[in-house]
């Protein structure tokens, strides 16, 4: 085993970590953290920390780590056939199962499964399978694609401008000319505070019409949206949201991509996002847990709506122009097949509705007569803790304070626990396994007080 100076020197001089300052990570001001084991919500340090991991890796880690069942799949996957490709019609036997097992379990109208490997591939899959769809119906004028600013879609050229997050354009050149963004469904966030939530989705959709007669119903072929933001900032949408979004896109034609990356597979107490809102997606994305990040894999979950215009693109234009190496990659396909079936048989999106709810109420009974606690929401296992410098103005606390980190590091200082300090605003996020028992939900809330009461007092 390589000692800890060695490996802090090997990953200064070598490794480019993503989302991370490289600059003062390069200089030694950051420190290296190297993971060398987990089990069940715990992950263990180098130096033999437990931390108990409120935020399951990036929330993909749904059926919590160590799962023997997932690593043998993977292992004899490995062992009989490692690789094969998915192109002009080949599979194998793990691809396959894991598309219908997909399908089994998707929304209806829902007709086949394009594999990717992680959510951001996938998303650009879907932005190319809109163009394509459109061309194939003769209107090539129908190409841009509509996001919610504090949308969280990917890195990529067109997933990074999909994200409506300024931190992931700024000094890309991005947004790409083909992605406009609209209001994104923060209640909390409204500009006029007498808003009733009702008033509120009405000034959504005002927003998103305005947007459409500005560029043109003719132009936009799609919008994207999480069912619940993620990255953004943990926002479930206000009541009625998805309903009336979803009114003014079939009015004008516009396909809707439900971007499930994060609530797919039971992140929200149900199988998909759009069960728990209603929402009849024509694409759904689908990556994290799908194989709760054993392996990477993705998807694009295409409607019959588009898989038939898709047939017809390839009956007049040949076999379609797009594929990736490890589209369908076996050993992601068997810890998606072994995952989906250990999910089920563990009844883990029960206990990820029922131990969210708990977790949820913990944070709301500790922590909602805070001072400087604007706000605590959230759905099924996803929670969010927003810090204000004001309560009744819900003012922020200055950008430069970095209220959220400082409390995140807290937690992990004190109490060797794992929350997100979310990308913009002061927002501590929690996406626990779903294995998370009522204890270790009590855990977390108390080391969340404890840090809260440090930093803001
Ligand atoms: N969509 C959503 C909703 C996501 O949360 C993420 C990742 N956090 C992505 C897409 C991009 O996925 P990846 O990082 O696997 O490319």
């Amino acid at each position: 085993m390589l000692h800890n100076d060695q490996l802090d020197a090997w990953d200064r001089e070598n490794f480019f970590h993503p989302s991370t300052h490289l600059a003062q990570h390069a200089r030694g001001e950051s420190p290296t953290r190297v993971i060398r084991t987990a089990s069940g919500v715990h992950i263990e340090d180098r130096d033999g920390h437990k931390l108990l991991d409120a935020f399951a890796g990036l929330y993909c880690v749904n059926a919590g780590y160590g799962r023997p069942e997932i690593a043998d799949a993977i292992a004899d996957q490995a062992r009989e056939l490692a690789y094969y490709h998915s192109y002009v019609g080949h599979g194998t036997e793990a691809s396959i199962t894991l598309a219908k097992m997909i399908l089994d379990r998707a929304p209806a109208n829902m007709s086949k499964v394009y594999f990717g490997l992680g959510g951001s591939d996938a998303n650009e899959t879907n932005v190319k399978l809109l163009w394509y769809y459109n061309n194939i119906l003769g209107r090539p004028e129908k190409k841009k694609i509509i996001s919610r600013w504090r949308g969280y879609h990917g890195s990529g050229l067109v997933t990074g401008s999909l994200t409506g997050l300024e931190l992931f354009h700024k000094k890309f050149d991005l947004p790409l000319a083909q992605v406009i963004h609209t209001e994104a469904p923060y209640y909390f966030r409204r500009d006029d505070l007498d808003q009733s939530e009702a008033d509120f989705v009405a000034h959504c959709v005002a927003e998103l019409e305005a947007l459409i007669d500005r560029e043109g119903a003719g132009t936009i072929a799609g919008f994207i949206g999480e069912p619940v933001l993620g990255t953004g900032g943990i926002v479930p949408p206000p009541e009625g949201y998805w309903a009336a979004i979803q009114a003014v896109l079939k009015k004008h034609d516009i396909l809707l991509i439900a971007d499930e990356v994060v609530t797919g597979f039971g992140r929200l107490g149900t199988m998909f996002g759009s069960d728990h809102y209603g929402m009849t997606p024509d694409i759904i994305t689908i990556a994290k847990g799908l194989t709760s990040a054993y392996a990477p894999l993705s998807g694009s979950i295409v409607s019959d709506r588009v898989w038939k215009v898709l047939e017809q693109g390839t009956d007049e234009n040949g076999p379609i122009g797009h594929g990736w190496t490890y589209s369908a990659h076996p050993i992601g396909a068997a810890a998606g097949v072994a995952n989906l079936k250990l999910i089920d048989d563990l009844n883990l999106i029960e206990n990820a509705g029922k131990v969210g709810k708990y977790l949820q109420q913990g944070m709301k009974d500790a922590l909602s007569d805070h001072a400087h606690v604007g706000d605590i929401r959230g759905e099924g296992m996803l929670c969010a803790v927003e810090f204000v410098e004001d309560k009744d103005s819900r003012n922020f606390f200055d950008a430069a304070d970095k209220i959220g980190p400082q409390i995140s590091a807290k937690l992990l200082e004190q109490s060797k626990v794992i929350a997100r300090a979310m990308p913009q605003g002061d927002i501590l996020g929690f996406a626990p396994p779903f294995c998370l028992t009522r204890d270790e939900a009590d855990t977390v809330v108390a080391a969340t007080l404890r840090a809260v009461t440090s930093v803001l007092g």
